[in-house]
Formats: C-alpha cells, sequence, structure tokens
C-alpha cells in the first residue's frame, strides 16, 4: 500500500489527486490532508477518504477542525500550522507526496519531502521556480524521486527515454512548451486594461485554481514553466520554446537532434498527469475521457505574442539573470496577482510590478533556504511599495 500525503488537498490538483486514489483502492491511501483554512472542505474530503491526519495551515482553525472532524466520528489525528505541514511532508505517515500547495507557501514542505526521501509529486511549480537548485539537491540527498505533475512536464517527462531527466546525453535539441495562450489569445493590449478577475479565471481548456488560472492569462504561467523546465531537465533558456498551442491536447514536445518530435497528447485533464506521477513507471486507469481525435477541431501552433503578454517576456529574462532572479520574479507576481484578484491593480500592471522589482533587486547567488525566503520577502515589500506609488 502506498500511503499518499497530499498537501493542498482542497484545491483543483489536490481533488484530481483524490478522485484518482480513489479508484485505485487496493493500490494507493491518502493518509494525509492538508488544507490551508477551508476547514469544511477539508472535513469532507476526511470523512470521504479517512486519512490518518489532517493538517489546517491556519493555527487558529485547529479546534473547530478538531471539533467538526469529531462530529463526524472521523478518527483522524488533527494538527496545525505550517511546521506542521512540514512535518507531514517529511514523517512516517506517507511514501509519497504530492506538493500541491498554491505559492511560495509550498516551498518548506515541499523541501522537506525531498529530503526525507519521498516520492514528490510535483504540482507546485512555485516552489522549484525560487529554489531550483536547492531542491534538486534535497532530492538527491534524500535518494527519493521527483516527478513533475504540471502537464507540460509530465508530457516532456514521458517523451523522454524512460523519463530520464537528462538532456545532455539524450539527444534532445529542444523542449517544445505548449500553452493554451489563456483566454485573451489574440487579444490586443488596449483589449485588455479592463479585464476583470472573473474574466481572467475563466479558462477556455482548464479549471484551475485563481491564481494559476490569472497566471495563465497573464502568460506567466509559461513564464513559470520555462524555469520549471530549466530546472526539471537541465535546459538552457534557448533549448526551450513556448508554442501557443489553443486546443491544449499536445500537452508539450521533445525534438531531437536526428529531426524527431516527441508529443505526449491527452484530453485536458489533470488526472492524466496526475496517474502517471502516482504509479510511474506503471499505468493507471485515471477516469480520463478517450481523446478522440477523428472528433477535435485542427490542431494549431503560433508563436507566443511577448509584447502584449510582457511576463512571458520578464520570466525568460530572469531565467537568464540567473541566479534569485527567478525566486524575486516569483514573488512579485504573487503579490501582484494578489492585488489583481483583490481589484486593486489592473490586469496589465502585473507585468509592469514584476518589471519594477526585477529592476529595482540585483540579483543574487542563491546559497541557502534562509537567504532564498528573506529575498523572497524582500521582493515583496519591494512589489508592495510598487503598488503603493502606482495607486
Ligand atoms: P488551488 O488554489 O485550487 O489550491 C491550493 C491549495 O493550497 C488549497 O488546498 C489551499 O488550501 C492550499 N494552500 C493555499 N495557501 C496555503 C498556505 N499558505 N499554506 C498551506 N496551504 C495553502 O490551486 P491549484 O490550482 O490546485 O494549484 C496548486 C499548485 O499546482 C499551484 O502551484 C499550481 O501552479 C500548480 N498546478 C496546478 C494545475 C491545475 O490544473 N490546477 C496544473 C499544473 C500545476
Ligand atoms: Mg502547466
Amino acid at each position: 500500500m502506498n500511503r499518499v500525503a497530499v498537501l493542498g488537498a482542497t484545491g483543483s490538483i489536490g481533488g484530481n489527486t483524490l478522485d484518482v486514489i480513489a479508484r485505485h483502492p487496493q493500490r494507493f491511501r491518502a493518509s494525509v490532508l492538508t488544507a490551508h483554512r477551508q476547514v469544511e472542505a477539508l472535513v469532507a474530503l476526511c470523512v470521504q477518504h479517512r486519512p490518518e491526519l489532517a493538517v489546517i495551515a491556519d493555527p487558529a482553525l485547529e479546534g473547530e477542525l478538531a471539533r467538526r472532524l469529531h462530529a463526524t466520528g472521523a478518527s483522524c489525528e488533527v494538527a496545525s500550522g505550517a511546521a506542521a505541514v512540514t512535518e507531514a511532508a517529511a514523517g512516517t505517515l506517507c511514501d509519497t507526496v504530492v506538493a500541491a500547495i498554491v505559492g511560495a507557501a509550498g516551498l518548506e514542505s515541499t523541501l522537506a519531502a525531498a529530503r526525507a526521501g519521498k516520492r514528490l509529486l510535483l504540482a507546485n511549480k512555485e516552489s522549484i521556480v525560487m529554489a531550483g537548485p536547492l531542491l534538486l539537491q534535497a532530492v538527491a540527498a534524500g535518494g527519493g524521486a521527483l516527478i513533475p505533475v504540471d502537464s507540460e512536464h509530465n508530457a516532456i517527462f514521458q517523451c523522454l527515454p524512460g523519463g530520464r531527466p537528462d538532456l545532455a546525453h539524450s539527444g534532445v535539441r529542444r523542449l517544445l512548451l505548449t500553452a493554451s495562450g489563456g483566454p485573451f489569445r489574440g487579444r490586443s493590449r488596449a483589449q485588455l486594461a479592463d479585464i476583470t478577475p472573473d474574466q481572467a479565471c475563466k479558462h477556455p481548456n482548464w479549471v484551475m485554481g485563481r491564481k494559476i488560472s490569472v497566471d495563465s492569462a497573464t502568460l506567466m504561467n509559461k513564464g513559470l514553466e520555462v524555469i520549471e523546465a530549466h530546472h526539471l531537465f537541465g535546459a538552457a533558456a534557448d533549448a526551450i520554446e513556448v508554442l501557443v498551442h489553443p486546443q491544449s491536447l499536445v500537452h508539450s514536445m521533445v525534438e531531437y537532434v536526428d529531426g524527431s518530435v516527441l508529443a505526449q497528447l491527452g484530453n485536458p485533464d489533470m488526472r492524466t498527469a496526475i496517474a502517471c506521477a502516482l504509479a510511474w513507471p506503471d499505468r493507471l486507469e485515471a477516469g480520463v475521457a478517450p481523446l478522440d481525435l477523428a472528433a477535435c477541431a485542427a490542431l494549431q501552433f503560433e508563436a507566443p505574442d511577448l509584447a502584449t503578454f510582457r511576463c512571458l517576456a520578464l520570466a525568460f529574462q530572469a531565467l537568464r539573470a540567473g541566479g534569485d532572479a527567478p525566486a524575486l520574479l516569483n514573488a512579485a507576481n504573487e503579490v501582484a496577482v494578489e492585488a489583481f484578484l483583490a481589484g486593486a491593480l489592473p490586469f496589465l500592471s502585473i507585468a509592469d510590478v514584476v518589471e519594477a522589482v526585477l529592476a529595482e533587486l540585483p540579483t543574487q547567488a542563491v546559497v541557502d533556504v534562509q537567504t532564498l525566503v528573506e529575498r523572497d520577502g524582500m521582493a515583496r515589500e519591494a512589489a508592495r511599495r510598487v503598488l503603493r506609488n502606482a495607486c
């Protein structure tokens, strides 16, 4: 029995993961579930999946969680606080950790799972964007495995021989990362001036949490994924190309030096990547509808519009700058997206905030997690200052 900790169980990836796990009760058990503040949703998941431990990240809600769980007759242990989430990720109750917390808040628990040698299923892309080399070192030191859940990276993983994350010896020329283009593909800057949070969160192909939905609309999501691919597969910035593919059926491709291009296709349903990562190198039924290519619209591919969707260009800039620039980019983006979702920042200004923070803070080498977290804090402060001055 493989015992799985689902960090961020109440989210979109968390829900899809629990759906796949529930289809294979002989093989997997959701042993640890965590959430930020959604007590009611977490209790419902505990009743359904009967974990051994439930953790609520906000300590003020532990009493309420314990009371409500008790009322349902569920007998799992209860803990609270960010440190408890991290301890659970490294603890003895799980073999596999699904890192599905959103944002930099997932960094410590992701690193802890890696250090503890867990099989780490990585959805929390912000942690690898921030701390790529540190996370990879932690995986190597812990002796576990890192399997990408982000659909593009999972696709590339599947298109590399034996999932081998070593481009130098695989004859790989380029990674072709596909992007849906988001809800505003083809629009001009003028047409994006008055975009509301609800419009930005209405993705044409995927149902996701609000932060990643906004990132998909600005193309920052693809920018974070370029950095994620750089770390996961050791690809230089020039060896990663972004291709807009509005149908979201080709999840990414790998081009080899002999001219072969391998692609992974499937319906846009995260359960495919999650099931692949859970079972690899086996395959699991995931509840995903078969892909009916004859019934699909034509597959289109086009170059991204970097002048309109500047966040993607800024992410390439941060990757080329190296050091902790990607962490600064990520922190500034998290603050800007939060402000946009709160109605306090126009859609197009998200890129302005990120650009201003990158210009203000010169890049430094990534030395350790503590320094990285401090630099993340500095970038957040700088972003808030830019926000105050803009309003
Ligand atoms: P979501 O907003 O739906 O869920 C986020 C989860 O994290 C929730 O369970 C929430 O309670 C928890 N959380 C939030 N803040 C927290 C905090 N401070 N401390 C502890 N827990 C906290 O997000 P999502 O769409 O499921 O995305 C999760 C991660 O997976 C993100 O990094 C995202 O980029 C990545 N991802 C998502 C998708 C997708 O299809 N949704 C695809 C690829 C990658
Ligand atoms: Mg993705």
